[in-house]
């Protein structure tokens, strides 16, 4: 590369830092932005955060049983046979992962639910086959917006990551997998609990420790949800006591963030335009992608890959964030999978600095957002706050916590230190498990 060429790559880079920059001002906007929103939002006002109310309290810590669970995530769907030992700890007895197939993602909707009860039934097989035709109860964890009706039904509100199987919005999801299951031959199998993802790993955390008090999930998504007083949800039509509920935020949805140029082209040629602003800047469903619009400019002007034009940067989603994580921790194979052996050292740091920028404004948006919710809980503070954390954007992405927590210390001060950020591997599936013991003991009760 020619000297000047070297010259308007560093430029751009230079420029790019400043498009992908999150000033502490930006940072304080975020967090009146997100209290504005959620007052709107409870009170049953106009909001890009929804506020659900998740009929989900707080978690004795008591609950007791072995339980079946399928999470259904963005990329993945486990079933999980989650053992509760009574005593705030929970172990997976086992678990099957499967990759959700695109054609149940974007097909009609009984092709996914019909998926779904298949992966149920080959985990029973493997794991349970002597005990099939055995009662279970299952807790379906299901990671899309869905308004409650009750503690095991609701409705899909719409369709958010790349989901867009017909039929299924409006409807009761929960209902809808009971109807698969029913098909496959597992009518012994009850659902008890249709939990959200963020609500199931609220709830795995507060059993395991009191001081949890809020769900946080990175991975494909992102959403949030919280202890809210119910004399504070004012669209609450259930009894007026103040008790405490998880509020299910759908915080991917909030959209007063300062968008740029690649936000806004990933957003035009996504299958839900205008909508979840947030998750767009922050979901390992979509770093990836913002890095390949940005290479792919690099690539059309120039200034990446002098011997040519690289076909992975042209495909949409054909760059992922898992690329990118694995890059930020050092693993050079990935230049070969792409297809960019040799790739000259500058080229490499370029590519490694797209990623940086990415990566860091995801960390710092998320703990703007979570030091909102926690302040919003308790302004002053004084007591100390454990946020359970699902996902593998979370887990894995190297320095990605650390991030969060400077912003964190940026906006709080010593304060900060009040707030501990804690991984809940699997805590959306533990957490509904949770929420079916609870249920399961309930209409014991009753009936
Ligand atoms: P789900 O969202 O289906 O529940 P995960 O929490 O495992 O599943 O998150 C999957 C997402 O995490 C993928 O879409 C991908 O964007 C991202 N991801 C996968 N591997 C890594 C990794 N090594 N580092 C960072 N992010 C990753
Ligand atoms: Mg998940």
């Amino acid at each position: 590369m020619s000297d000047s060429a070297a010259k308007e790559r560093d430029r751009f880079l230079a420029g790019l830092a400043g498009l992908f920059s999150v000033s502490v001002s930006d940072l304080r906007g975020i967090i009146v932005g997100f209290h504005e929103d959620m007052a709107h939002g409870l009170a049953g006002e106009r909001s890009s955060l929804q506020m659900i109310p998740s009929f989900v309290g707080r978690p004795t810590g008591r609950e007791k049983g072995r339980f079946l669970a399928l999470d259904l995530g963005g990329t993945n769907c486990r079933v999980l046979e989650v053992e509760l030992d009574g005593r705030g700890g929970a172990s997976i007895a086992a678990a099957s992962r499967f990759v959700i197939p695109q054609d149940c993602m974007h097909d009609e909707g009984e092709r996914l639910f019909d998926f779904l009860a298949g992966c149920i039934d080959s985990f029973i097989r493997e794991h349970a086959r002597r005990e099939r035709r055995r009662e279970r109860v299952l807790a379906f964890t299901f990671s899309f917006p869905v308004e409650q009706h009750s503690v095991s039904s609701g409705t899909l509100i719409g369709w958010t990551k790349a989901f867009t199987a017909s039929g299924v919005e409006g409807e009761d999801v929960a209902a809808l997998l009971s109807g698969a299951m029913k098909r496959r031959g597992l009518g012994s199998v009850r659902i008890a609990a249709l939990t959200n993802d963020t609500v199931g790993t609220l709830v795995a955390g507060c059993y395991a420790d009191r001081s949890c008090d809020m769900g946080v999930i990175l991975g494909t998504g992102t959403n949030a949800c919280y202890f809210e007083n119910t004399a504070r949800i004012g669209k609450f039509p259930g009894p007026f006591r103040s008790v405490e509920m998880i509020v299910n935020m759908e915080w991917g949805n909030f959209d007063r963030l300062k968008a740029n140029r690649y936000d806004a082209m990933l957003d035009a040629a996504s299958p839900n335009p205008g909508r979840q602003q947030l998750e767009k800047m922050v979901s390992g469903m979509y770093l990836g992608e913002i890095a390949r619009l940005i290479i792919r400019e690099m690539m059309e002007r120039r200034l990446l890959f002098e011997e040519g034009y690289h076909p992975t940067f042209s495909a949409p989603y054909a760059f992922t964030t898992e690329h990118l994580s694995l890059l930020a921790g050092g693993c050079d194979e990935v230049f070969a999978d792409l297809g960019l052996a040799n790739l000259p050292d500058e080229d490499q740091a370029a590519m490694l600095e797209i990623g940086r920028l990415v990566a860091l404004r995801s960390a710092c948006v998320a703990g703007a957002a979570i030091a909102a919710v926690i302040t919003w809980m308790e302004p002053g503070l004084e007591a100390d706050h454990a946020v359970a954390i699902d996902g593998a954007l979370f887990e894995k992405y190297p320095g990605y916590r650390h991030n969060m927590q400077a912003v964190m210390i940026e906006l709080l001060g010593d304060r900060a230190g009040r707030i501990a950020l804690v991984p809940a591997r699997d805590g959306s599936g533990i957490g509904a498990a949770v929420v079916a013991a609870v249920a399961a003991k309930t209409s014991r009760r009753i009936a």
